[in-house]
């Protein structure tokens, strides 16, 4: 966090970067009092396609989150690794 100030595109206010979302290129240009104006706007204007495109946020990274989670290929491994791990406990301790 900086405590530079940014210019909303929308409003023209100078805000500080707290007050904006960040985005994959630094952070969105619309501060986030904005955002959340511009989200209701396209509510009300449609709100059908507001609620379809949440909806495919969260889609995205709950696929995101599957394809995060380790696949079963490295686990006898992993818990060959553990068992050397816990034979170890058992010899002096390092101060
Ligand atoms: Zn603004």
């Amino acid at each position: 966090m900086t405590d530079q100030l940014r210019r909303c595109k929308t409003c023209g206010a100078f805000k500080p970067s707290d007050d904006y979302y960040r985005g994959p290129f630094g952070g969105f240009v619309r501060c986030k009092a904005c955002c959340i104006a511009a989200r209701k706007a396209a509510y009300k204007r449609n709100p059908e396609y507001t609620k379809n495109l949440v909806r495919g946020y969260r889609a995205a990274a709950k696929a995101r989150r599957l394809a995060e989670t380790p696949d079963d290929t490295q686990a006898p491994f992993k818990s060959n690794l553990s068992e050397m791990a816990r034979q170890r406990v058992g010899g002096p301790r390092i101060q």
